[in-house]
This record gives C-alpha cells, structure tokens and sequence, in this order.
C-alpha cells in the first residue's frame, strides 16, 4: 500500500508558483518506502528557458540594489527559514533518511549561512591600490556575473543551496535553481521561504527534474553566465565540459574519501568516537565523511576493539524516531551501490569485521537500511579504500609510522578533508603540511565544515575553487580594476 500525500510543487519561475504540467515525480521515504514525501516537476528544457529568462531580465534591476538592500531580502529570509524550521527539518528526515536532530542542525545551518551573507552586503568589495601616477585614484571593485545556474545534490538538500544561492545573491546575481530530484520536496519548501521573503520577480528561479534533461539545459544555455555544482564527480566533469566549452564560469565540488590517521600517541576514545561520528552520522553520506581510518600498528588492535563495541551500539531506524542514531540509505540506487561495495571488499579479501548485510526484519523491510560495516586488514589499493562508497562503511589499514600513514593517505585520487589523532604537535604539523586535502582536522572527525571559512578539495574532488565564508566572493563575482583622474 503506499500512502500518498497531497505535497505537490510546481517550479518556481518569474516570482510564482508555475501550474502542475503533466506528469510529476514521486519522491519516496527512505525509511518507509510505502510514503511519498510528496512530488515535484519532470520538467522539460523549455522551462529550464524560461526560468533562465525571467532570471536574465531580473538581473539588471538586483545588481543596481545596494548590498545592504539586497542583504535585508536575506535577513528575510532567514527569518522565513527560522520560523519553518521544524517542518523543513522534518521533511527532510522524511525525504532523505537523515535523522531527525540532524535535519534540525541543517535547516538551523541554513538560517545562519543566510545571515552570513546577508551581512556581507556591508562590507568592504575591494582595495584600493597606489597608482604610479600621482594624480590618479586606482581600486578594484567587485561586479555581478549576471544569471548562475546551481545544481545540488540531495544529501544536504538545505545547506548546499543556501551556501550557493545566498552569495550568488548577494554579490548582485540571479539564480535558476535546480535541486537533486531525490530531495526535490525539502529543496521545494526551501524555495518557497524566499519566495515568502517576496524577493522581486524572478531574482530566483526553481526548475525539478531530470539532470540529464533539465541540469545539462541550464549548463549549457548561453544566457547563464556561471554554474554551481556539488556532486558526483562523473557528473562534475561532464558539467565542466560543457561549461568550458562556451566560455561560461564554474565550480564543481565532489567526492570524497576521506582519511583519518590514528597515531599510536592519540587519545583512543576521542579517536573511535570521532571516527563513529565521521563515518556513520547521515548513513556515511556526507562528502567529507570518514572512509578510511589508518591507525598506527602500535594500537590497532586496541583501537579496534572500542570502535567494534561503540559501533555495535548504534541504533538504526526510521531516521524521524526519536533515539534513532542512524537512518536508512538515502535511496534503494545508494543502498545498492553501498552492498555492492561490501560484497567487492569481500571478493577483494578484506576482512568483514562487522555489519555488511541489508536490514530486512519487522520494519526495516520497508527501508534502504544497511549494517553500519567495518572492514579491517584493508590493502591501500583495493577498490574499497579508493573508491567513494558514500554509505556507512569504513575500511582499516594499517600503518607502520606516520610517515606511512601519510604515504597511504595520499594515495588517492580525492583531497577533501582528513583528520589527525595525535597528542604530538611535530605530528600536527607534519601532517597539516604534508595531506593533500582542502580541509585538514586535528583530534577532530573529518566530517565538520564551518560557514564562515572556506570549503572545498583538492585533486579531484573540486575544481579548486572554494566555496563558503569569504572565499564565495572569488566565484560570484568579477574584479573590475578602476583607474581615475581629474581632466
Ligand atoms: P549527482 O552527481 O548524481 O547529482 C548532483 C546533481 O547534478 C543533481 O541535481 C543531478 O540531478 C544533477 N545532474 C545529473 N546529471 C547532470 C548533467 N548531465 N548535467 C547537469 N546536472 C546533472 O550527485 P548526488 O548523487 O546527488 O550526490 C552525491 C555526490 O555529491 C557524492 O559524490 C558526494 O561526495 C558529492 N558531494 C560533494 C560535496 C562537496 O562539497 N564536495 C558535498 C556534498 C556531496
């Protein structure tokens, strides 16, 4: 039996919610796959066009607002956000399997990115620069890109747009918003907060649907100036291209497979809990979440042994039940990937310390749950301590000292976030010198991304460009170098 839902939305376009236009997609409940969140739109490029137009033509008119105008539409917002946030939280627990206190500490993200940068709107653009003229003033300022298009992936459905679009707007853009189908309701309702905030016509725009159909329409449309991307890498590197190849601005951040180096001096029990939270909190399905955890031999047994009993504890279930730590995969296509990962670790002859099955008694039947599952013994190469699972998996792998841990940590492709557990300061700063990432942690989980300071990767896992704090500055907007002199 599946139960319906009568949350239906539309797309966002010129200032309005459009009519329904043919057939809608579904979205499900991870938890509960009998429910449907509710359903958004199976749009098509003729309405990626016309939202990029309704954008285009609102561009002019925001861009000559001043900062500080533009930045009380956000404060608005924010307030919009706030006073929603228990029902935005909740939906997303129910869309994504993101547990309940989770989805509350995101939306809460959410409101604080917002007022973030709506503060940004007073501060200072740019430099003042000594001309070898005397007579003459020089200075750089900032200037809008003109529309930006923003394709987000589904597992942080309220903070990764916030952190795009709430620059994007502040430094004088437009947007045309496309949110990842499976979390299209959340990203909906999120919508319609700036929309409440009564923004002017068509300063945002929301299209749903397909990335193939709808994600490539608005990359490639000569009228959107820069793309901002999170998500798969694959599908950041087609987006590059295309982008690329009509000179248009972009910013892809991707995968993951993050570190976490255990030194033999490190405070275990902070270590094992770090490495819990990093690695199974949002069902291991964070960008920067921990994957692979490389412990000094010296105490790998010992650091085993408590991660073993602390991660057997962890309550799993529908993700908005109270005392619930972990929900299910976000989707039955992620909870394939994920048992298809395990049983590659298997054939690949690392050891199944724990977990590694589907959960399919009384109500887990009705779920994508999945064993948080430890691997240990694990060989740097194998696919499983390379590749991004994106589920509540962890592989353990030895190292001889730190210098092997490092070795092993930057063999890979990706350079997200990393974590060091060490009492030892040289350690410290060896390893904050040496990892290849664009976050790097110190007795701390290698999941944690603060608003206010920049976030990206190195190597594969972005296109080098940052995005949050200050550094959105450097994407959003254009430096115009001024040059004055009286006549
Ligand atoms: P995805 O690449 O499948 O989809 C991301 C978005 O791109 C969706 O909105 C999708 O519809 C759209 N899309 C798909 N094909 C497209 C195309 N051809 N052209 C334009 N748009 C297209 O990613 P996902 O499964 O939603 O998200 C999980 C991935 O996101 C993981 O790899 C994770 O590491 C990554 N991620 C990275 C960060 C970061 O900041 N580095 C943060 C969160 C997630």
């Amino acid at each position: 039996m599946t139960v319906k839902t009568d949350v239906v939305y539309g797309n966002y376009i010129a200032g309005k919610w459009q009519e329904e236009q043919g057939e809608a997609i579904a979205s499900i409940n991870p938890s509960d796959m009998h429910e449907v969140v509710g359903y958004v739109q199976n749009s098509s490029s003729d309405t990626v066009n016309q939202a990029v137009r309704a954008a285009d033509a609102a561009a002019r008119a925001w861009r000559k607002l001043s900062g500080a105008e533009r930045g009380n539409y956000l404060y608005r917002v924010a307030n919009v956000l706030e006073e929603r946030l228990d029902d935005i939280a909740e939906t997303l627990a129910r869309e994504m399997g993101k547990t309940l206190p989770e989805s509350k500490g995101e939306t809460a993200r959410g409101v604080a990115i917002l007022r973030y940068y709506a503060g940004e709107g007073m501060r200072s653009e740019g430099d003042v620069i000594p001309s070898t003229d005397a007579d003459a003033l020089m200075f750089s300022t900032r200037t809008p890109l003109g529309v930006v298009g923003v394709i987000t992936p589904w597992n942080f459905p309220v903070a990764i747009p916030v952190w795009k679009i709430a620059p994007a707007l502040i430094y004088g853009n437009t947007v045309v918003f496309k949110p990842a189908t499976e979390a299209a309701v959340t990203a909906a309702k999120v919508m319609d907060c700036f929309d409440a905030a009564g923004l002017p016509t068509g300063v945002i725009n929301f299209v749903a649907g397909a990335g193939r159909v709808i994600g490539n329409a608005i990359v490639d449309h000569e009228a959107v100036h820069a793309v901002t991307f999170t998500g798969s890498e694959g599908t950041g590197r087609t987006i590059g291209r295309v982008a690329a190849a009509r000179g248009a601005k972009y910013q892809l951040e991707m995968g993951g497979k993050n570190p976490v180096i255990v030194a033999e001096d490190a405070d275990l029990e902070l270590a094992v809990d770090a490495t819990i939270s990093g690695a199974f909190r949002s069902t291991g399905q964070k960008c920067t979440a921990t994957s692979r955890v490389i412990v000094a031999e010296a105490v790998y047994e010992a650091f085993q042994q408590r991660l073993l009993q602390k991660t057997e504890a962890i309550q799993i279930g529908n993700a908005v039940e109270d005392g619930v730590w972990m929900g299910p995969s976000a989707s039955e296509a992620q909870l394939n990937t994920v048992l298809d990962y395990i049983q590659v670790g298997k054939d690949e002859g690392a050891r199944l310390l724990l977990g590694g099955n589907r959960l399919t008694e009384g109500a887990y039947a009705s779920g994508y749950f999945v064993e948080p599952t430890i691997f240990t013994d694990v060989q740097p190469e194998m696919r499983i301590a390379q590749e991004e699972i994106f589920g509540p998996v962890i592989t353990l792998i030895r190292a001889k000292d730190l210098s092997h841990a490092l070795e092993v940590a930057n063999n890979n492709r990706y350079g997200l976030s990393a974590s060091i557990f060490t009492t030892n300061i040289q350690k410290m700063l060896t390893f904050i010198d040496d990892m290849d990432a664009g976050l790097v942690r110190v007795n701390a989980e290698s999941a944690g991304v603060e608003l206010q300071a920049p976030f990206g990767g190195m190597k594969a896992s972005s296109s080098h460009s940052r995005e949050q704090g200050q550094a959105a500055k450097e994407f959003y907007t254009s430096i115009k170098t001024v040059f004055v002199k009286g006549s």
